[in-house]
Parts: structure tokens; sequence; C-alpha cells
């Protein structure tokens, strides 16, 4: 299973993009989250178009604004065959792509441009969703939006992506033996105000990873302003493994 960083910015695309990580396994891609600047490092890549699926955690616009642009390029350059999979969170995912097309629409229907570009798919943490050889299960996070947390494994590598929220037991137990964990760190250690939006800090991202008994984290999600070293620092008092700070072309492959 390999893994890619494309964007790691929390809240705005201001130092890099905003969170689309590449997830690999066997000859099948899975763009996990679409914020903004995610179309561009696909373009870069030559991988638009070629995309096996694409899951997004929770509708929150630094995950999922790319979608937009995304859905008309596709259309305007891709055969219509050609439609990926587009899972999104069950109620909320559908309500709010609704809203986007129609705010752009000159002409409402109930087939939007996502509709036309992707398969769209509601999901939740009841499924269990299969492409190629990865299987994906999810988990609720603490966030202020229907948000889920993805494990994927190959029966051997286990990668799992908290997406959005506060520390909670759906996360950790989804997190369990993880080869890779890969973690919000929105805030380095107030965790009132992490509390408050819904957020966890880097302390609390090490300190979940050491529970669930992850091999290694990787902290995301960050602002402009915070310093990549003490988020790790911070993550590393409270987790043995190894602990990373995500960058754009941030790779990691886990051995199957
Ligand atoms: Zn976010
Ligand atoms: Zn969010």
């Amino acid at each position: 299973v390999r893994f890619e960083v494309l964007g790691f910015a929390g809240a705005a695309p201001l130092h890099g993009a905003c969170p689309s990580y590449l997830l690999s396994g066997g000859d099948r891609t899975v763009l996990l989250d679409c914020g903004p600047g995610a179309l561009e490092r696909l373009w870069r890549r030559s991988l638009l178009g070629r995309l096996d699926a694409i899951v997004v955690s929770h509708m929150h616009a630094d995950h999922m604004l790319d979608l937009v642009i995304m859905a008309g390029e596709l259309v305007r350059s891709l055969s219509a065959d050609r439609r990926p999979p587009l899972y999104v969170p069950a109620g909320d995912g559908r309500t709010v792509l609704a809203g986007l097309d129609a705010a752009f629409s000159r002409s409402p229907s109930a087939r939007t441009r996502f509709d036309e570009a992707f398969d769209v798919i509601d999901y939740d943490d009841s499924d269990t969703v299969e492409i190629g050889a990865l299987e994906l299960t999810f988990a609720a996070t603490e966030h202020a939006q229907p948000c889920y947390a993805a494990r994927a494994s190959d029966g051997r590598a286990t990668f799992v992506y908290g997406a959005d929220g506060a520390p909670g037991q759906a996360i950790e137990q989804l997190a369990a033996g993880a080869d890779l964990l890969v973690l919000e760190a929105t805030f380095l250690d107030d965790e009132r105000a992490a509390a408050e939006a819904r957020h966890m800090t880097a302390s609390q991202a090490g300190a979940l990873a050491s529970r669930a008994g992850a091999s290694r984290l990787l902290l995301t999600h960050r602002f402009p302003d915070a310093d990549a070293a003490l988020l790790a620092r911070a993550a590393a008092l409270a987790f043995a493994g190894e602990v990373d700070v995500a960058h754009e072309g941030y790779v990691y492959e886990m051995a199957s």
C-alpha cells in the first residue's frame, strides 16, 4: 500500500494544497479528500481521469471544494463512460453537492454536474468499500459536521486516515494497529481551543496513536503559522513510534 500527500493545509490552501491524499494498492489509486489545490496536483501527476475512486471524509470546503472544478474538467476532457465512484457521507454529501450545483447552474436540474462527472455513492460507518485489493472501513469522528475516518487494508498493510475531529473511541478503535496513522494536528497543545473547534492537538494525536498501537504517525491539517518541528515534538512526547509532519510529496510505502 502506497500513500502520498498532495495537500495537508488546514482550512485554506495558503502554504500548500488543502487535504488531499493518494492511496494506492495494486493497480488502483484512490483520492482521499479533494481540497483546494488537489486538482492541480492530480493533473501534474497525470492522474486526472485515472482515479479509481474518490472518498470524501466530510463536506467542509477545505476537504472537497476542488470537486466543483474537477467535475467540469472531467466532463470536458473525458469520455462519459469513465465516471469514477465518488463516495460522500450519507445524508450530508448529496445535500451539499446539490446546493453547490444549484449555486453555479443557470438551469438547475435533478442531475447535477457531480452526477455527470462521478458515480456519486453514499457511505457511512456501516459500509465496507472494496477498491481492487483495498478494503475500506470507516468510523464517525467527533467533528462539527458528519465526518468519517477511513481504514484501508490489503490484508497485510493497514493505513488509517483520521480526517477531522476531536479524539474519540471510534477513531481510536479504527486506528488499532495501523502501520501508518494520519491524524490532524490543527492545534499544537491548546486542548480547549481544539475541543471548541472539534479538532485535535498534536499532543492528543500522539496520545491517540499510542493508545491505538500504531507504528507510525503522520501529522496533517496544519495551519500556516504552525511550527512543524514543534508539532512533531509535541506528538512524540506521547508516542514512541516514528512521527512525521505532512508536506506535499510525502510518500510512505507500507510493506505488503
Ligand atoms: Zn478540515
Ligand atoms: Zn472539517
